[in-house]
């Protein structure tokens, strides 16, 4: 791995340590971001930078960097590996307290960490064969919108679909699919492409916003609408979305077939329109 940008200053990762008073340690109390660069170039910098700023503003803090220092770390970050495509990891949290307390420092100091790692190639299987998912009930917080490093529930659920054999584990809450555990969904259902509308429950996906742009290019019709969990179980495709997983065609839920058991027409559509988008970013004209 790389530098790793931590409070000001570029350092290799052996170097890059926090104190254990930290609240990002003590509490998960702290806020981040993911966003995918092709070729350098970072996809959709001010969405992403923009709700960092939500999730901030959510926890009571202010953005400790302007956009313009947000790009130039990035910049220097993906440069180690110019060509290569990659995820820009950053968090911020509420800094060091001289003692553990809930309560909100009265003159917090953020901790501001970046870093960048290689995106991994999509193994060939995921298009012809898709991949497989459970449901679970949705066990995390009534604030899902902020992007926060207390993680812990979706910790436990991804490990379970792992377990399970699965890519995803699909959260429902209410008897309404709402999202994965690290990604954002979509069905399609009666030839109509639809997601559940933002909102607290649900991170409002940077790719969730770029498929629903995607589809209309596409010409193919959507809707952000609630997706009753039966509606997932009979839907023609599901697929799963994310910076770093694009979008990924379920074919498997809780072992049984989505439609035929193979990625869909539609996720065949809007896969050649977001790999076409991909390569506009690599020339920077995205
Ligand atoms: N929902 C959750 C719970 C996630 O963790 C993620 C990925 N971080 C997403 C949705 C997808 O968001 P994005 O498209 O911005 O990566």
């Amino acid at each position: 791995m790389g530098e790793i940008y931590l409070n000001g200053q570029f350092v290799p990762p052996e170097q890059a340590v926090v104190s254990v008073l930290d609240r990002g340690f003590l509490f998960g109390d702290g806020v981040y971001e993911v966003i995918p660069a092709y070729a350098g170039k970072p996809l959709r910098t001010p969405e992403h930078l923009q709700r960092l700023e939500n999730s901030l503003r959510a926890i009571g803090m202010q953005a400790p960097l302007s956009d313009v220092q947000w790009d130039e770390i990035f910049a220097r970050l993906l440069s180690a590996s110019p060509e290569a495509d990659q995820a820009i990891y950053l968090q911020v949290t509420r800094g060091v307290a001289p003692t553990r307390d809930h309560r909100f420092p009265k003159a917090p100091t953020p901790t501001v960490m970046a870093m960048a790692k290689p995106m991994k190639v999509r193994d060939p299987a995921i298009a012809r064969e898709g991949v497989a998912a459970v449901v679970r009930e949705d066990i995390r917080w009534l604030r899902c919108d902020i992007k926060s490093t207390a993680l812990l529930a979706a910790v436990m659920l991804r490990q379970e679909a792992d377990e399970a054999g699965a890519e995803e584990a699909i959260l429902i809450r209410d008897g309404l699919a709402l999202e994965g555990s690290t990604s954002n969904l979509f069905i399609v259902l009666d030839g109509v492409l639809v997601t559940p509308p933002k909102g607290q429950l649900l991170l409002p996906g940077i790719t969730r916003d770029l498929v629903l742009e995607l589809a209309e290019r596409a010409g193919l019709a959507s809707r952000e609408a609630d997706v009753p969990v039966a509606a997932l179980r009979n839907a023609e495709e599901v697929w799963i979305t994310s910076s770093t997983r694009e979008v990924m065609p379920v074919t498997r839920l809780d072992g049984q077939l989505i439609g035929s058991g193979k990625p869909g027409a539609a996720w065949q559509r809007i896969d050649d329109q977001y790999q076409a988008f991909k390569r506009e970013a690599r020339r920077g004209s995205a």
